[in-house]
């Protein structure tokens, strides 16, 4: 697919792709636009990075432009990714379309969410809970919401949104087209499909943008003592953007206060933060207000900072999906990055998985190979996933710096940014 003139759109959408400089479709958008377009329903593996939001908002734009009857909603697991969504939605639909949108999160003004239904907006996005507050309260009606997408539909479940998103789709009329994008397709996302899709075109992204774009993998073996003399080691080391994954949100403010006392500048994430707050420290890591941002699993799906050089993994994640998710926080759009990932002999296990893992997206066949073998032992990929999660629930307290042994805070003054 050499461009995106054969889908032929609307001038509108022409003129804002070029804005947007997307003069070619990516994989998942040259195989998901044509069907949807077309009124197909989709199941798509695809994650972020591939492209996947204009995939579904560009045929939505389309069809909302040439038919009065068509109405979105998007579904996203996390506040961060559907304000990301609404910002690309919002340049795809350009300003002089009179196409409203809203925004529909927790943890923002409810009354600013109102004003915005008053405008009969045609295009809704939003996270599971704060739609169902509406629906409750009656202040949004679905009744002609003939257009569903569930977005990254594999973490909304992880997140335990299952019984929400059913709630949400009694509203929907049943006469719909439905979407759904998920990195992840595991036993419950095809059980999903089947309840809501009906005979979906399946697009498969075969090159798995993270593993195929240019990142750097380094991994540190060492021991939790000495991981954050590691750390500053590795920021020394550096320039740009660093994105540091720990497990616990805790951790995160804890890291951020070290390496603040330490002269780095640096910011927090997790979900304890209030909504407005979170905008601000990724809006101000956007742009490049600070260097280095901590931050839970939140921040591993989804975001697009394209700025952000370092992925690192202080803490592995709980889940070896998620690491996948983690790196692909970096070389954004074909632009190169890296990921450090901090190894102690306690990780081994996980890291063991997830160098499976990372194998298995390199080399699809033997993926297939693996998992016949694994389901003849009777161990789906869940059962997996269910113990790594239990053999990490017990997470370690975080043992006290030894003084003695860290660098000095003179060192880095004069090395941090
Ligand atoms: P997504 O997977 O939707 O989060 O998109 C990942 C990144 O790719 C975003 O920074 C998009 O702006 C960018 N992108 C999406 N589609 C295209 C395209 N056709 N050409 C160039 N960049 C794109």
């Amino acid at each position: 697919m050499e461009n995106f003139n054969s889908f032929n759109l609307s001038e509108n959408l022409k003129k804002s792709l070029k804005g947007l400089r997307f003069t070619k479709p990516t994989e998942v958008q040259s195989k998901t636009i044509p069907f949807a377009i077309n009124k197909e329903d989709i199941l798509a593996s695809a994650e972020t990075g591939s492209g996947k939001t204009a995939a579904y908002l560009i045929p939505l734009i389309q069809q909302i432009s040439t038919n009065r009857k068509v109405s979105g909603i998007i579904l996203t697991p996390t506040r961060e990714l559907a304000q990301q969504v609404a910002d690309v939605a919002k340049l795809l639909v350009g300003y002089k379309s009179g196409i409203n949108l809203g925004l529909l999160v927790g943890g923002a003004s409810m009354n600013n969410q109102l004003n915005q239904l008053k405008k009969y907006p045609r295009i809704i996005i939003g996270t599971p809970g704060r739609i169902n507050d509406h629906l409750l309260r009656k202040s949004l009606s679905l009744k002609y919401f003939n257009f569903l997408v569930l977005d990254e539909a594999d973490r909304m479940l992880d997140m335990g949104f299952g019984e929400q998103v059913d709630k949400i789709v009694e509203y929907l009329p049943e006469l719909r087209q439905t979407l759904l994008f998920s990195a992840t397709l595991p036993k419950e996302i095809i059980r999903l499909s089947k309840k809501y899709l009906n005979n979906p075109k399946r697009v498969e992204v075969k090159d798995n943008n993270v593993i195929k774009s240019q990142i750097k993998q380094k991994v540190v073996n060492t021991k939790t003592e000495q991981k954050y003399d590691e750390l500053l080691d590795e920021i020394t080391e550096r320039k740009g953007s660093i994105l540091i994954f720990v497990r616990t949100k805790y951790a995160t403010e804890k890291l951020k206060t070290r390496l603040i006392r330490d002269t780095v500048k640096s910011s927090a994430l997790h979900g304890d933060l209030r909504q407005n707050k979170r905008n601000r420290i990724l809006e101000d890591f956007r742009k490049e207000r600070f260097r280095i941002l901590v931050a839970t699993d939140i921040a591993s799906r989804g975001l697009d900072v394209p700025h952000i050089e370092h992925v690192i993994n202080y803490d592995l994640p709980q889940v070896p999906e998620d690491f996948i998710h983690r790196i692909g926080r970096t070389a954004r759009a074909g632009s190169i990055g890296e990921a450090v990932s901090f190894v102690t002999p306690s990780d081994s296990r996980m890291w063991r998985s997830i160098e499976k893992l990372l194998d298995q997206l390199k080399n699809p066949d033997k993926k297939d190979r693996d998992e016949d073998r694994d389901q003849d032992r009777g161990q789906n990929k869940n059962q997996n996933r269910e113990k790594n999660r239990d053999n990490n629930s017990n997470n370690k307290p975080y043992r006290k710096r030894n003084r003695r042994n860290s660098k000095s805070r003179k060192f880095y003054k004069k090395t941090s940014k």
